[in-house]
């Protein structure tokens, strides 16, 4: 694969930039790559592309529109193995999860999307006037490293299918998955200059791409720290934008539910992906007098969990992505410990090589510490008692985030809670989630939604012509 060039205007071009970063494998801490800075020359080509071929691709048929966007598809589920076998290396994510959710959930959301998509009416009649739902023009989508092919997928599909053309700046951390996707596109036989990506870093080329004149929409993943610089920004500017941003999400554990259920779909989205997921349940609220019962449930759930190579198919939890972020998140086990939080599990760098962090729970946390109200982006659980449902709703709601969360309980209880919880998904008693349905956050965790039409909605401009 070429690792060294950028894609644009439908082929691989020589980078104007000579300034590179590397790629590290994680688990390793072994190079396994570079890819290139890309400087402003190299943006402003690969804008000027995505911008000639905008007026020629949002007249296109969305039908034919939808058979591209199936191709790339098409390729996606024929290069699966490539993407895993990448995405473990350059993350470090568990190969049952590069299977499973990195890259079997974006195929499940990009296909509802385009079933979605392939009914939908992008004209109406109001009166006299022809309603018209078209594209903006050149979307810049800047996406994170903890899911590499889904969230630049979440962008593409939508804004393609609503007639944009894209370009793509994947973060420095897990470029590879993304060139492979370019690959992949290319090989799909998009029309030149629809699907463009250049590689770079955040403060320089993402900044420049994103401030380019030429650039109709941000549509943007990240921490929350850079999706309010880019609000700013596309405020003075008046582009369209779309922010996913961080999260610190509640999970609710009402009396007579499954606490086996509450403990397992909390755990499990700070174990796998080692708890880089923004829309992961990493605040569990129990009440007061089953406190003992849930720390048994936790230690017995944790007990099986394996920590290893994530190339091998039983891991669970591999290393984090970087040594940076290896460090942020031990930072924050020692705030927990220092505000008077007590360790139940982990807590410890691991002694081996690779970026590793123990699994780690905690107890005895308030709803104030630093480690119950900051993301901390890594396999850490806080478990947090209530002493009514209505005070385990206000401590929920206690965050300046709004993302995802769960309820396990007597269902219908638990539907009522949901109601009250002010985040953009609840899943009750560990329900799966339709890839149709909308998925973002409310407060500063973003604006704007993604999958299905909800998605496509954001990328829309709605023209009415009179006759
Ligand atoms: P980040 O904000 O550091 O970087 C995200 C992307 O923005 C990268 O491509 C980076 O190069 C780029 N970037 C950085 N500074 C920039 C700037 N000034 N201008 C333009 N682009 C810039 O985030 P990260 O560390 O890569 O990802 C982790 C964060 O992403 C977490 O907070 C997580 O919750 C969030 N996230 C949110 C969702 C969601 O759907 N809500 C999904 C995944 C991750």
């Amino acid at each position: 694969m070429r690792k060294e060039t950028l894609y644009y205007n439908g082929e691989w071009q020589q980078a104007q930039s000579t300034d590179y970063a590397e790629v590290i494998n994680p688990t390793t801490e072994e190079v396994i790559g570079k890819v290139v800075n890309a400087n402003q020359k190299d943006v402003d080509l690969a804008v000027a592309a995505a911008k000639f071929a905008f007026d020629e691709w949002n007249q296109t048929s969305p039908q034919v529109r939808a058979d591209y966007v199936e191709k790339l598809l098409n390729g996606i589920k024929e290069r699966k193995q490539d993407l895993m076998a990448i995405m473990i290396k350059e993350l470090g994510t568990s190969a049952i999860f590069a299977d499973q959710t990195q890259v079997g959930l974006a195929v499940d959301e990009m296909a509802g999307t385009l079933e979605e998509i392939r009914n939908y009416n992008f004209e109406e009649k109001v009166d006299n006037a022809t309603v018209i739902k078209e594209g903006y023009g050149v979307v810049a989508c800047i996406t994170p490293w903890n899911y590499p092919l889904n969230q630049i997928q979440r962008k593409i599909t939508p804004a393609l299918l609503a007639g944009n053309t894209v370009v793509v700046k994947p973060p420095n951390l897990t470029p590879l998955t993304a060139l492979l996707l370019a690959e992949i596109a290319h090989d799909a036989g998009l029309p030149k200059g629809v699907f463009n990506l250049v590689t770079g870093n955040g403060s320089e080329t993402g900044d420049y791409l994103t401030s380019h004149p030429d650039v109709s929409v941000i549509s943007f993943t990240g921490s929350t720290k850079v999706g309010s610089g880019l609000y700013e920004k596309a405020k003075t500017s008046i582009k369209q934008l779309v922010l996913e941003l961080g999260g610190k999400s509640p999970m609710i554990y009402l009396k007579g539910g499954d606490l086996e259920v509450a403990v397992k779909n909390a755990a499990d989205t700070v174990l796998h992906n080692q708890g880089q997921t923004c829309s992961a349940l990493t605040r569990l609220f129990v009440p007061k007098d089953e406190l003992e019962r849930t720390k048994e449930v936790i230690k017995n759930y944790y007990k099986d969990i394996k920590v290893g190579d994530p190339a091998e198919d039983d891991t669970i939890v591999g290393p984090l992505v970087s040594e940076g972020q290896m460090e942020t998140v031990l930072d924050y086990i020692e705030k927990g410990k220092k505000e008077g939080a007590e360790v139940l599990i982990g807590g410890n760098k691991m002694d081996r090589t690779g970026y590793y962090v123990e699994p780690t729970v905690f107890v005895n946390v308030t709803n104030d510490m630093t480690i119950a109200q900051e993301e901390i982006f890594g396999p850490v659980l806080v478990v947090i008692t209530y002493d009514s449902v209505d005070e385990a709703i206000e401590l929920a709601n206690d965050s300046i985030y709004g993302l995802s969360g769960g309820v396990v309980g007597p269902e219908e209880e638990a539907i009522k809670v949901a109601r009250r919880i002010r985040t953009g998904n609840i899943l009750i008693n560990g329900a799966d989630r339709t890839p149709k349905a909308p998925f973002g956050g409310y407060k500063q965790s973003g604006r704007g939604r993604e999958n299905g039409l909800y998605g496509v909605e954001d990328y829309f401009e709605i023209k009415a012509i009179f006759n």
